[in-house]
């Protein structure tokens, strides 16, 4: 589905029926399990043409599908599939296309989690899972097997924050038979656009900046056509996958102010790394937006903006070091997730969970997710605990 207004204007608008709800702005939170039916000739309907109406509580309500459409108009999808948490839809997708004896090709730089569920999901239920170089680019044509069902894409990579050319690799795929799908959690909708590039499956922990304020966990499965978006559903329902209605409207309602976010994120998160880049503790900015990053050249041809979250190789410092900077920061958090509001920092091994590839950095990594603090203030809390890392 393709809007004909631009994404600002979707986002305000899509999944809203406020004449189908006495006119309030809002879509109800509809709590439900039980659906009646006025008749049996309306039951056989609703399972005749499951998806389309409303049967049961697990397999879709009013709520969910107003957050499934607004994701889904923003995309640019034929339809969504919303999921308990972002990692739950990474999963469900990835079930979607395998079966025992499939090969499938995941990112190196895939979000650690991710990478678990392969290795220990994926291939207990005899899926051979294989990851490559993020960088690999149109040469992943070699790694394709007659077995393969799935290429896997994260961009930037988690951590390290890579770039893939997410274009050559789905005409690859193409080519030969290949479901492709993509991680965009990092770039939301906003900033990159998967079917536009010829992929598949776009995946989103809503978690992050469509949530947007680190209260509530989601996740969604953006499908390009409608074969695809019936098998993600059925495996969806299959699996007795749903999201819970309170968290759906958290999400949905996140989406309406995701675009000013986003630009606040964009910039706050510019400035700090420009800022870090000076730093004498700091190696390296892992930032693609930044003219000297090794992924610039590909964001800048594929991507519209980048969001609040990136890392820094420092020099060589001890543990102890770092977590005397970490420790006392005020406001940065040490937290999992991002996408939130806040800012947050944390300490991370990207080497541990590398295996196509090796990862080795200067010193220690930090990944930073700038939140909508004041710039300045943010400088400063950095700039305090570069001083306490110095001291040893
Ligand atoms: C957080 C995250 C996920 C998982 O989302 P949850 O909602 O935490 O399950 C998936 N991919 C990326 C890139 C993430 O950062």
């Amino acid at each position: 589905m393709t809007s004909k207004y631009q994404p600002d204007t979707v986002l305000t608008h899509a999944g809203r029926d406020p004449s189908a709800n006495h006119g309030v702005v809002n879509p109800p939170v509809y709590h439900a399990s039980t659906i009646l039916f006025d008749t049996m000739d309306d039951l056989a309907k609703g399972y005749a043409e499951r998806y389309a109406h409303y049967t049961y509580g697990r397999t879709g309500t009013p709520t969910s599908h107003a957050f499934e459409t607004a994701v889904a108009a923003l995309e640019g999808a034929h339809a969504a599939v919303s999921a308990p948490s972002g990692l739950s839809a990474v999963a469900i997708a990835l079930d979607s296309f395998t079966k025992a004896g499939d090969h499938v090709l995941v990112v190196d730089a895939a979000y650690g989690p991710t990478r678990d569920y392969c290795d220990k999901v994926l291939s207990r239920h005899g899926v051979t899972v294989e990851y490559y170089d993020p960088l690999i680019g149109g040469d992943i044509d070699g790694l394709i097997r007659d077995e393969t069902r799935v290429i896997f894409m994260e961009s930037p990579g988690s951590l390290t924050f890579e770039i893939q050319d997410v274009p050559a690799i789905a005409a690859v795929a193409k080519a030969r038979g290949v479901v492709t799908m993509i991680d965009n959690t990092w770039a939301t909708p906003l900033f990159f656009k998967p079917f536009d590039h010829g992929v598949d499956i776009s995946v989103h922990a809503a978690t992050k900046y469509m949530v947007g304020h680190a209260d509530a966990m989601m996740g969604v499965v953006c499908c390009a056509t409608r074969d695809l978006f019936m098998a993600v559903k059925s495996q969806a329902h299959l699996q007795g996958i749903c999201a819970g209605p309170d968290d759906l409207y958290l999400a949905q309602r996140g989406l309406r102010s995701m675009a000013v976010r986003l630009r606040h994120h964009q910039q706050s998160a510019l400035e700090v790394a420009r800022w870090l880049q000076d730093r004498k503790e700091v190696a390296r900015v892992l930032h693609p937006a930044l003219p000297d990053d090794p992924g610039h050249t590909l964001w800048s041809r594929d991507f519209t903006g980048s969001s609040g979250l990136f890392s820094v190789v420092l020099n060589p410092y001890d543990r102890k070091a770092v977590n005397r900077m970490v420790d006392d920061m005020d406001l940065f958090g040490i937290g999992f997730s991002w996408g939130g509001y806040e800012s947050l920092i944390m300490p991370q091994s990207p080497e541990r969970s590398r295996t196509a590839t090796i990862w080795q950095g200067e010193g220690p990594l930090l990944r930073l997710h700038i939140g909508l603090e004041d710039v300045e203030d943010l400088k400063r809390d950095l700039a305090a605990g570069f001083e306490r890392l110095g001291k040893g």
